[in-house]
């Protein structure tokens, strides 16, 4: 029977350090061929585009780039320039589970169809540009990261859906950082319901124990600056709950990112 990590394995053919070597050079030589080819395609219509750029013009000027003063914590974007190192009011309320977040945007509209062109319909071709997002808005975190790891599906979903979106996003950012990667140091012990439409107490509660450190990863995240990946940050439940296991575990440190996060702050609640 497949183990979930096998199962990962099967659908991206990645486990463990990065992929280097001759596979990924051929890999890469590949993609620039199509990409000569075959004109590139919008990340979000799947229109050929008629000029550079991973999408047309007027849905690329709706994407909110997080560009300028954040809480140095949660990462929430300030509305005015504040001094540096910051923190928002429900980080001066609470510090979070983790020690850091960034995410490349702001979940609107166009970044939303992004996520979900990912989760849903399995795209991969904007990995690498989706991944060099992600790594110059968490460009420190990422300098300070010993290891690299998504937060996991649980193994039932994982078959369903046959991919983990942030695993995916996860191995781009290895590939792009040269950061180790491990796709499988957490897993989800139980399975929980889909967080949508829950409040962020209902969130904190369906999440909490949900994960653990597999056994066989133990050593490999102890005393380590772990970053963890995930596609969207909306209250940090879920990345809180496997910041909190991961430094049980022992990891030094648990930074997170995101490819897009909620604008507003993250629930002060305790
Ligand atoms: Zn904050």
């Amino acid at each position: 029977m497949k183990t979930s990590s096998d199962a990962y394995v099967a659908t991206d053919g990645r486990a463990g350090k990065p992929r280097r070597g001759r596979s990924s050079g051929h890999v890469r030589a590949a993609r620039r061929l199509a990409g000569l080819i075959w004109p590139q395609r919008s990340l979000i219509t799947h229109r050929e585009l008629p000029g550079p750029g991973p999408l047309e013009p007027e849905l690329w000027s709706k994407l909110n780039f997080i560009t300028g003063a954040q809480c140095r914590a949660c990462g929430m974007p300030f509305e005015i320039a504040v001094e540096p190192d910051q923190l928002c009011g429900a980080c001066l309320v609470r510090l979070p589970a983790y020690d850091r977040a960034r995410a490349a945007l702001i979940y609107g509209d166009v970044s939303r169809e992004l996520v979900l062109g990912l989760k849903y319909q399995g795209r991969r071709d904007g990995l690498a540009t989706l991944a060099g997002w992600m790594a110059a808005a968490g460009s420190e975190l990422l300098a300070d990261a010993d290891l690299i790891t998504p937060v996991p599906l649980h193994y039932f979903r994982l078959i369903r859906r046959g991919f983990n979106q942030s695993g995916w996003l996860a191995a781009a950012l290895s590939r792009t950082s040269g950061v180790r990667l491990s796709v499988d140091a957490l897993k989800r012990a139980r399975s929980t319901p889909i967080q949508g439409n829950l409040s962020a107490d209902a969130r904190r509660r369906n999440v909490q124990g949900a994960f653990r450190v597999r056994g066989s990863r133990l050593k490999l995240v102890k005393g380590k600056r772990v970053l963890l990946v995930d596609d969207v940050l909306t209250t940090g439940a879920t990345a809180e709950a496997c910041a909190r296991t991961l430094k049980r575990a022992g990891a030094d440190c648990v930074d997170v990112i995101t490819l897009a996060r909620v604008a507003g702050p993250r629930s002060m609640t305790i």
